[in-house]
Formats: structure tokens, sequence, C-alpha cells
């Protein structure tokens, strides 16, 4: 650790927060910048709308959601139709504050009229959200699944999962909503941060009992009950691919603005939180994503009234040591230079790792740095069950690669599985297609946002305007999407257009081009009629400079 500042350069940037660090120009950060931004409620809720319009089938894994204040009145009437068209649909919803996280301000409601606009709404914009009344239940119990992903790398895609998770389950047994249950948080919220507080809490030494369980466990309990659990696997991989597709362009606007490429600059890699709920009829659905999940291996005792004390909690060992192990392991520096040298297995993580603000929730802290040296605990820790690990196989290191470090340690807990499985999915990159396009044209290197000429540069280079379709309605255009997505308040820093609000105006463009087409196949064409010229131009400028 280094509290007072680092002062050599690191192999691995360890941040607790986000990314914040300004100053580093080489080596691995394990935040990527703009994630916390990308993963908020209303964020999150945003850039799946956009894969829900283009693919609605494949992106049915997320409760239909509105944004408040601003979708009230699409989200009144929208409720209306829907009770009109079925009388005997009651509905239940949740609101949830954007940026809020630990349940904090959450509560249900059975009618649109029941949001509380009181102040808060005004000043905290949220989510409203489609409310899951049929979970599956274990023991009476809800619960959700928290499953650990690494994205490993932006550019190329590369995505990992861990082979298990934790399960968090309330602690007063389920029923479905109704006015009489609502506020019953322990009932409905599955936070752990909430249930420790219920005096049904239980806190067990055991992984297979008590109210967090590993989710190998649950889905022991589950396949003996015959559900299918290499199904279930599938259904969660395919979710976390999506989810990340999703995600990606934004976090490339970001990064190229943090790190733009021709310059040195660090890579990254982020442990993220899935939370997963999962149907009576064994569907996932995403319930949010964390960009900062708290990687805590204790928990707190009160072991007399205000006396508290930090005690092991072995489920959350077994979980998230495997998981920061095996991250380190798959970033670590020296593995490609190992390979080669038969380096001695002590040499295991000997880059410098640079680690700060550990807890989860801390303010960005100053930089400080540890030497991180191999905890022999680590070697300690169990493979995950046996029907896990069929669903989901082991990484194991290749057979004739020689005697590593890693001999002595666990097979990998973290399964790749993109770009494994990237052919079943690259046909849904089509937002990312678009943000490439938006960079282009971003100009300035450091921004996020697209002026009025870099807007009218990509349509004038990808050739979009013509006589039904002028340079003045091109204007128009940019003026009214990019004042309404700024009017909506996001980021007020800097002026122009963002991200959504170009993708936006991309798919308006496409709708009017290829309009008796589905909006996936618009969008698809029009990006490949602008890559199609804007490759052309560059064949030409390339000609022209050897000229
Ligand atoms: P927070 O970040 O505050 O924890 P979440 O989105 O994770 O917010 O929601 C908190 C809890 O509320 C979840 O852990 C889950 O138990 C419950 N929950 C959230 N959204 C839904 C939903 N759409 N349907 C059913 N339960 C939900």
């Amino acid at each position: 650790q280094f509290p007072f500042g680092r002062r050599l350069p690191c192999d691995i940037y360890w941040h607790g927060v986000s990314f914040h660090d300004n100053n580093i120009f080489s080596g691995q950060v394990n935040k990527f910048p703009g994630m916390m931004e990308t993963v908020r409620k209303i964020t999150l809720s945003r850039a799946m709308r956009t894969m829900q319009d283009l693919f609605p089938l494949e992106y049915n894994f997320y409760p239909r959601s509105w944004i408040l204040p601003e979708e009230l009145p699409l989200f009144v009437a929208e409720v209306r139709v829907m009770k009109d068209s079925d009388p005997s649909w009651k509905p239940t919803f949740i609101v949830k504050p954007d940026g809020g996280c630990q349940g904090d301000g959450i509560y249900l409601i059975k009618d649109p009229s029941d949001i509380r606009l009181t102040g808060s709404i005004q000043s905290r914009p949220a989510v409203v959200q489609e409310y899951i009344c049929k979970p599956l239940l274990v023991d009476k119990l809800k619960f959700d699944i928290r499953l650990y992903v690494l994205l490993k790398s932006l550019e190329p895609l590369e995505i990992y999962i861990a082979k298990d998770g934790l399960s968090r389950f309330c602690t007063e047994p389920y029923q479905e909503p109704t006015l009489k249950n609502l506020h019953q948080v322990f009932m409905h919220l599955t936070n752990y941060s909430l249930n420790i507080h219920s005096e049904n809490f239980i806190h067990s030494d055991s992984v297979n009992t008590g109210s967090k369980r590993t989710f190998s466990s649950v889905l022991c309990r589950l396949s003996s009950r015959g559900a299918d659990v290499k199904k279930l696997w599938s259904d969660i991989i395919s979710l976390v691919i999506k989810t990340i597709i999703a995600l990606t362009p934004e976090l490339k606007v970001y990064y190229q603005s943090d790190i733009p490429s021709g310059k040195p600059g660090p890579t990254c890699f982020q442990i993220l939180g899935f939370d997963i709920l999962l149907m009576k009829n064994l569907k996932p659905m995403l319930l949010e994503v964390n960009a900062n999940p708290s990687m805590r291996i204790e928990h707190e005792q009160e072991l007399s009234p205000g006396v508290f004390e930090n005690v092991p909690s072995p489920v959350d060992e077994e979980v998230k040591v495997a998981v920061i192990r095996d991250t380190l392991r798959l970033v670590d520096p020296q593995k490609k230079k190992r390979k080669d040298a038969h380096s001695s297995r002590s040499r295991l993580l000997q880059g410098k790792v640079g680690w700060s603000g550990v807890s989860s929730g801390a303010s960005p802290a100053k930089p400080c740095v540890i030497l991180c040296r191999r905890c022999p605990r680590l070697e300690h820790v169990p493979e995950s069950s046996e029907s896990l690990l069929d669903a989901v196989p082991a990484e194991r290191p290749e057979p004739d690669a020689p005697r590593s470090p890693e001999a002595g340690l666990p097979s990998l807990c973290l399964k790749q599985v993109f770009p494994k499985y990237a052919k079943q999915f690259n046909y849904l990159r089509l937002v990312d297609r678009v943000a490439a396009l938006f960079i282009r044209f971003l100009g300035v290197k450091g921004t996020t946002k697209l002026g009025p000429t870099g807007f009218r540069t990509f349509v004038r280079n990808c050739k979009l305007s013509n006589s039904n379709f002028s340079m003045a309605a091109v204007d128009i255009l940019y003026i009214d999407i990019t004042r309404r997505w700024n009017s909506m308040g996001i980021d007020h820093k800097e002026p122009g257009m963002c991200l959504q609000a170009f993708v936006e105006a991309f798919f308006c463009l496409a709708q009017k081009k290829y309009k008796s087409l589905p909006l996936h196949e618009q969008v698809l064409s029009l990006i490949e009629f602008c890559e199609c010229h804007l490759a052309a131009l560059d064949e030409k400028r390339l000609l022209w400079g050897w000229g």
C-alpha cells in the first residue's frame, strides 16, 4: 500500500470505486472509465430498451421499465392500455431510485397513481419496473443470485463468468404482492443489507443453508428436484453476454475519451456483479449490474448491544476469493513470460499490484498500493459442486504447458464465454457499430459528445442527404434530438449530442431510408451503407495521400 501516493508505475492497479487516476500510462486498471455511469439504473434501462427495440425476443430477460419523471405520462398511458386490453392483468411495479443501492428508497406499487411524486422524484430520478410476481422459491423464500463476471477486455470483447455465485435469501416466507404485504421488505427484497436486520436472518457456517448460500448449493437442490440445470446455466450465460453487448457502446465512448488510442495508456478489466432473479419457470431475469460489487469476506456480528465484531463468512470466502484469485491469474502480466521461461512456482503474482480503497462504497481513495504476495489460504479454496462443474466445464491448463506456478492452484473458477460463443451473439452487436461511427466523428480527443459540425460531416461523408433530406433537415434533426436528450439532464457538463441521442437519430435515418423492413434490418442496412461509403472514402484518401 502507498497511502500517500504512488511513485512507480505498476503492472496492475486495483482501484476501489472507479477509474479515477489520470496519471496511469501503462499496465492494467481494474476499472473501466464510465462503468459506474453505464450501469446506473436509468442508463442500464435505456441501453436495454434500445436492445429490446431492436431484438425484443432476445432481450425479454429485462423487466419492462420506465424512467421517472420524464416517462411518467408514458408509463400511465401504457399501463392503462394494457389493463384495458386484459382486465384480468393485476400488475405490481417496483420503483427504484437511480444510483441507489442496497434497496435504498425502493418501494412497490399496484397502480401508477401510487408513485410518490412529492419532492424526491424531481430531485432523484428513478426507474419504475414491472415487478416479477412469481419468483422461484426455495424453502418458501424468495432469493436472488449474485454472479461475478469479469470483463477482461472491451476491444476485443472478452467475458468470463464465475462458476459459482451467491444466493441471497429473503427472511419472510414469500407471498404474491397484495396491498397488505407490499411494504414487507423482508418478503419482497432480497438485499443482504436489509435482511441482515431481520431477526430471522440465519448466519450459517455451511454454504448450503442459511440466508446466504452458494449458487451451486441451490443448483444442487434444483437438480435433485429434476430441474434442467444445464439449460439454466446456458440461459444465464446468454443473459450475461447480451447484457454486456448492450453496455459496450457506451463504455467504448468513455474509453476513447479517457484513454485515447494512439497515446500510451493502461488497458482495463473489471469484475462486475450481476443480480439475477429466477422466475418460477426457471427463466433468469436481470435485476441490475453492479460496477463495484462488495468483495467483503466477513460479516459484522453484534456480540453484545452496540458491540460489533467482524467474523469470517465461509460462503463469501468460498466464492469471492476464487473470483479475485482467478482474475489476477487471468490478467497476470507475468503469465506470458512464464510460459516461455518455465519460471518457478514461487514467482506467481510477482508483478506489483496497485490497490486502493478496497471496500465497497468507499469514496474514491488516494492511490495506495499493495505488493501482493500469494496468500497460502487461497490454495485451500474447495472446488464448486459437481453439478455446476458438469454444466460449466472448468478451464484446465493446456496439458503440454510448462509446469507453472499455477500448477498447484485449483482449476480456474472463471469460465470464458466470449469470444467462445461469439458466433451465436455477434449479430446483436449493431449498436456497437453505430457507436464506432459516432466515435469516428467525435473529432476532438477526450470528448463524449458530438457537435453539429461532426453530425453534418457524418451525414455528408456517408452520403445520407439527398433531395428528400436536405442539410437543413439534418440540422433540425440534430437540434431536436440533442435538445430533448440534454433536457433530460443526465450530463449538462458538455454540450452536444450524446451517444444515445446519436443512436436515436441513426434509427430515425434508418427508418426513413428503409421503410418496409423490421427495425434491426433497417439499422443493419444503414450501418452497412455508412461503413461502405466510409471505407471508399478512406481508400480515396489513402490514394490521394500517395499521390
Ligand atoms: P438495489 O441496487 O437497491 O439493490 P435492485 O434493483 O437490486 O436495487 O433491487 C433490490 C431488490 O429488489 C432485488 O434484490 C430484488 O430482490 C428486488 N427486485 C428488484 N427488481 C425487481 C423486479 N423487477 N421484480 C421482483 N423483484 C425485484
